[in-house]
């Protein structure tokens, strides 16, 4: 049998883009673990033209090709993520731009596979081998160790941008936000800021102030960049 990996599954392997030989296996899944590509990144699969899934078995076709698309959600699913250790400024941007994330600095593996299956999350990791576990049916692989680039492939690979709420949910603690008082938000805010800022939100858990600084806006500029974007 032969594989062909398309789109950004050929991250996955060095020889990418090009046909490969490669061993059978009890399934697809199987197959494709062993030449390098974890399960959850895959999107498609065909055998010799025709649809096939994770758990088709290996050795029915003579070439298997596996490609990745812009995943969406469910209908009426809110997206939802759980980050790896890794990823703790990626994990901000996504939450600033109001995502509800899951990230701790303390996270081991188990945790991270138990709580991305337990709550539909997409995992993110810079960990590949974390998406070979097979209860994790939700993943990506952080492929850039620069925070921005993160965000632009995370938002380029899911199609998440028009779902944004900027400024709902708390960097530190992930907790929905609420609206503050302006008398209070000016109290409290640096002087520069009290010159131009009108709106201010709190978290009710960690009490933290918020408003749209200069690095909001040059996070929105990003996601403004996407398709579907608001
Ligand atoms: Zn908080």
């Amino acid at each position: 049998m032969r594989l062909r990996l398309h789109g950004e599954l050929r991250f996955f392997n060095p020889r990418a883009g090009r046909t490969l030989a490669f061993q059978g296996g009890p399934s697809l899944k199987h197959l494709l673990e062993g030449a390098g590509v974890p399960h959850p990144e895959i999107d498609w699969l065909r055998v010799d033209g025709l649809a096939a899934s994770l758990d088709s078995p290996a050795g029915a076709g003579t070439l298997v090709e596996a490609g990745s698309v812009v995943r969406v959600q469910p209908a009426g699913e809110p997206w939802r993520f759980v980050l790896d250790c890794h990823l703790g400024r990626l994990a901000k941007h996504l939450r600033l731009l109001g995502f509800d994330t899951r990230f701790q600095t303390d996270s081991p593996d188990g945790w991270l596979a138990r709580i991305s299956a337990e709550e539909d999350r997409w995992l993110l990791t810079r960990d590949r081998a974390l998406l070979f576990r097979s209860i994790v049916r939700r993943g990506y692989l952080v492929r850039s160790p620069t925070p921005r680039e993160q965000l632009a492939a995370v938002l380029a690979r899911h199609a998440c941008a028009a779902s944004a709420q900027p400024l709902s949910r708390c960097l530190a603690c992930n907790e929905p936000l609420v609206p503050e008082r302006l008398e209070s938000g000016l109290a409290e805010a640096p002087p520069k800021t009290r010159l131009w800022c009108r709106e201010f939100r709190r978290c009710p858990a960690c009490r933290k102030l918020f408003w749209k600084g200069a690095h909001f806006d040059r996070l929105m500029a990003l996601v403004a960049a996407r398709p579907g974007a608001p």
